[in-house]
């Protein structure tokens, strides 16, 4: 077997890019991964991570979050689970409630079309905003 430095270095990168995105819920943007994958892996550039980041979202193993804002936000956690938007501010919240199944039935009841997935956002303040609007 041949050994190919160049797709190594890029398995490494890759590596450290998910080790990174599954270590925080923040559900960063690629500008904030590449900061701090850039601390494991100095010599990294940004086009390296969007690339990589490409490929891990076509294999499955992160999502990819778009609320219609100019930039995308990352997540490491594939399974489907829900979202809260805080509008102040920005950051994004996992919503550790279980799936509604009956809503899909639902849907299928109502229009026919079976559905395998569904996403579903909440919008509104975050407890740091919340507090800081209390505040003043
Ligand atoms: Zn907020
Ligand atoms: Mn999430």
């Amino acid at each position: 077997m041949t050994s190919n430095p160049r797709s190594h270095r890029m398995t490494k990168q890759r590596r450290v890019i998910l080790d990174v995105l599954r270590d925080t819920d923040s559900h960063p943007t690629a500008d904030w991964l590449y900061e701090q994958v850039r601390r494991i892996v100095p010599r990294i550039s940004l086009g390296t991570v969007y690339r990589n980041l490409r490929v891990l979202k076509e294999k499955g193993d992160i999502q990819e979050l778009n609320y219609g804002s100019t930039y995308s936000r990352f997540d490491g956690k594939t399974e489907n689970h829900y979202h809260f938007v805080c509008l102040e501010c920005a950051r994004i919240g996992d919503v550790l409630l279980p799936l509604s199944e009956d809503i899909d039935k639902k849907v299928t009841d109502s229009l026919g079309w079976q559905v395998d997935f569904h996403r579903l956002e909440f919008y509104g303040s975050c407890p740091d905003c919340t507090a800081k609007e209390k505040a003043q």
